[in-house]
């Protein structure tokens, strides 16, 4: 459906006749309310953890300036937020990055399962922390693409930090590798990575704006998590430039399938 709310009539007579140019600018409406309310978000999620930060730093100067004990504890507290507004901004930045990219596409050849295999051993160390099992079942044969394997590796970070994070300790978190000569959804050529957790799962009614940035569909669970609320925007972009798809299928207390489709 759309919707013209707003038109702009721009009229010029030249030589008798009437020029009348009609541009429809709700779109443009739009991308400015779109940026309105990025930027209010942001602010937001910037303005907590400082707010914390300057509240504890008054503490420090007042009430607790000789309590040895509780100046340790605050000072943890306010690392923890300095870390968080950190994050935020690592992640605004790749957000950035990947979104004034998304024309261009990428042309390095790399091989798929190596990069899953040491992706995931980078994750081990937060997996063992909740104790999460994690497991890798691909194909024998290598599974070649061209893509940025750096921007692959994010998304696939990204998806499984979220399972673990989200999937409850003492789960387990299962990345499948599917490689098809003609894939349903792409028509063609394609490899399907899917990331299955056994946790909570999500209800129907978020999965729809999921890869908004800053949506979350529990709030105070990303929050204790130290999520920013960034990182499936992040995914959907990458995806985007490799001409792929990103696939969510979950129902609450089911756990989550997070399925990326890659052209090869
Ligand atoms: P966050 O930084 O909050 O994790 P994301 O963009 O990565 O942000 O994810 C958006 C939201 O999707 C999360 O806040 C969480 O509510 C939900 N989510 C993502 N992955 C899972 C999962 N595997 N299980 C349950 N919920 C999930």
């Amino acid at each position: 459906e759309v919707e013209c709310r707003y038109m702009n009539g721009v009229g010029a007579v030249s030589g008798g006749a009437v020029l009348v140019v009609f541009q429809d600018v709700t779109h443009l409406e739009h991308a400015s309310q779109m940026r309105r309310d990025f930027v209010a978000n942001v602010s937001h999620e910037l303005r907590t953890p400082l707010t914390a930060l300057m509240g504890f730093i008054e503490t420090l100067r007042g009430p607790a300036r000789d309590d040895v004990s509780a100046r340790e504890r605050f000072l943890q507290i306010m690392m923890d937020e300095a870390n968080r507004m950190n994050r935020l901004v690592g992640d605004l930045l790749s957000l950035n990055r990947v979104e004034s990219e998304e024309r261009i596409r990428p042309r390095e050849q790399l091989e798929l399962t190596a990069l899953l295999q040491s992706t995931l051993n980078n994750l081990r160390p937060l997996a063992e922390a909740s104790s999460v099992v994690l497991t890798l079942n691909a194909p024998d044969g290598p599974v070649s693409l061209t893509g940025d394997s750096d921007q692959l590796r994010q998304v696939f970070t990204n998806l499984i930090e979220n399972a673990i994070k989200y999937g409850g300790s003492g789960g387990s978190v299962e990345v499948r590798v599917l490689s098809s000569d003609r894939d349903t959804a792409m028509r063609g050529p394609a490899v399907r990575v899917q990331i299955i957790d056994k946790g909570p799962g999500i209800d129907a009614t978020h999965l729809p704006r999921l890869t908004e940035r800053f949506y979350r569909a529990d709030s105070h669970r990303s929050r204790e998590l130290g999520g920013t609320g960034l990182g499936l925007a992040i995914v959907k972009h990458i995806i985007n430039r490799h001409r792929g798809r990103l696939r969510v299928e979950s129902e609450l207390g089911k756990g989550a399938v997070f399925t990326v489709i890659l052209p090869r």
